[in-house]
């Protein structure tokens, strides 16, 4: 009887045990399951998120995202439209002022603050009490109190803390100098022509087709101080994600030249560009012209124009060259490592000369910025602090200090003859993809410089380093030559 119970107790002893080790062997099965679908998902989500070139996820990876894109198209105007765009101007502003000053009675009265709904359901009152109001597009009226809530939601957001960044003003009064602008709906674009709501036709110059199956959410009509018109539709567009190319880059910002990556391609400061100098020079001269002139002439104004219209074309051409060097990296590489710049750092600087390099910089990296998100291109960005100008990039030897002004220096660890800032945008490539993968990519800097768009050939320079890197015919990469001499 004894026997049978000690034997049913080892027995049930025994089954326990087994149990265990299944359940433990269970266990162990599920959790290392479960590390090795979440290590998947984890590289899958990885992927995704940074467009990294993997091969085996690459199936995983959405082919297309939604995005949002702007069309500006010129437009042309007729005197009568001209006329009433302006109009549609002064309606707007006044709709904004005329809640603004509202707003800013019922703060001191105390009272409630309007928000966008109760400021529009005043507006159909306020047209049936002034007259003109009914004359333009009650769109753009309507969104002139949205935007009026917007910016006031920003402010009162900003105070809180609830918004970051640099402080927030509250709204201002709309003045009838500068930029003049209005947004609208429900435009529609024709041949050599936009349908805008109140002005019917206006002729417009389509340079670039909007896709047919983008979907236009709103529409903004401006008038620059130089007498042009533009109308830009802003669209939401199935973009698809770009192929696969194997190449990194590292870019390093600078001066003389305002960028330089890691594969020794160096473009120009843009004023350093002859056609944005010849420009300047053209806008020098009609300042001198203009400060003579005396104010209420007609030859004051017909400069005053001329003046405006040269400033917004060197911001064009500046714009133009920065859209081709972003798209010629978005277009070359699956990622993109550049240099930090802190915002909140830029507003401190007090050197003007400064503030202007760090504004030039901060368009560029902006523009590489969206165009990488556009074509899921990994895009990161390296701590200012970090040393990429001081650190040799082929044995990582760190230099005590290096003076602003040496342009080329000589490791003393390795030897290697290092240009400033390539070096700098070697390990600005070496630094991002620690960043983004925890190790050095396989893709060093090879030299090869890809596909140069040809609006960029006359303006990119390649550094030679003839021992190091042979030389290179521009537009045709070779990398198979170049991965032989070991950069
Ligand atoms: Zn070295």
């Amino acid at each position: 009887m004894a026997n049978s119970l000690v034997c049913a107790l080892i027995i049930a002893d025994l089954m326990l045990f087994a149990i265990d080790i299944c359940a433990n062997n269970f266990l162990l099965y599920f959790t290392h399951s479960t590390i090795w679908h979440f290590k998947q998902n984890l590289q899958v989500i990885n992927a995704s998120k940074n467009g990294y070139y993997k091969d085996i996820y690459r199936t995983c990876i959405n082919t297309s995202m939604k995005q949002l894109t702007a069309f500006k198209y010129r437009i042309y105007p007729t005197s009568e439209q001209e006329i009433l765009i302006g109009k549609t101007f002064g309606c707007k502003r006044w709709v904004s002022n005329h809640f603004l000053a509202e707003q800013q009675d019922r703060f001191k009265n105390k009272l409630k603050h309007l928000s966008w709904v109760d400021m529009n359901n005043l507006l159909t009152p306020l047209k049936k009490e002034v007259d003109f109001l009914k004359e333009v597009d009650s769109i753009a009226l309507q969104n002139a109190a949205i935007d009026l809530a917007d910016a006031y939601g920003n402010f009162f957001d900003s105070i809180s803390g609830k918004r970051k960044g640099p402080k927030v003003n509250p709204p201002k009064f709309k003045s009838k100098h500068g930029r003049q602008s209005y947004r609208t709906r429900n435009v529609k674009v024709l041949e050599n022509a936009l349908f805008i709501p109140k002005l019917k036709e206006v002729k417009a110059v389509i340079h670039r087709p909007i896709p047919e199956d983008a979907v236009i959410t709103s529409t903004t009509i401006s008038r620059n101080p130089d007498g042009r018109y533009y109308a830009s539709i802003l669209t939401e567009i199935e973009i698809p994600i770009h192929d696969f190319k194997n190449r990194e880059v590292g870019c390093d910002l600078g001066i003389k030249d305002i960028l330089i990556t890691s594969d020794g391609l160096k473009f120009k400061n843009p004023n350093e560009l002859e056609h944005i100098a010849r420009t300047k020079r053209l806008l020098k001269l009609k300042q001198k012209q203009f400060a003579r002139t005396k104010k209420g002439s007609k030859n004051h104004e017909k400069l005053r124009v001329q003046v405006a219209r040269l400033y917004s074309k060197i911001t064009r051409q500046r714009n133009d060259y920065y859209h081709n060097i972003s798209r010629y990296l978005v277009d070359n590489n699956d990622a993109i490592h550049l240099e930090n710049l802190g915002v909140s750092n830029m507003l401190k600087n007090r050197k003007l000369s400064r503030a202007i390099h760090e504004a030039a910089w901060s368009t560029l990296s902006g523009m590489i910025d969206y165009k990488a998100k556009w074509a899921g291109v990994t895009y990161t960005k390296i701590n200012r602090f970090f040393p990429s100008s001081k650190t040799c990039s082929c044995c990582g030897h760190k230099l005590e200090s290096l003076d602003l002004a040496t342009r080329e220096w000589t490791c003393p660890s390795c030897g290697e003859i290092h240009d400033r800032d390539w070096n700098a945008a070697i390990n600005i490539l070496h630094e991002g993809q620690r960043q983004c993968y925890g190790v050095q990519s396989s893709s060093h800097a090879t030299g090869d410089v890809g596909v140069i768009p040809e609006a960029l050939l006359k303006l990119a320079t390649k550094i030679e380093r003839s021992a190091v890197i042979p030389q290179l015919v521009m537009g045709v990469g070779k990398p198979d030559d170049l991965q032989s001499s070991g950069s």
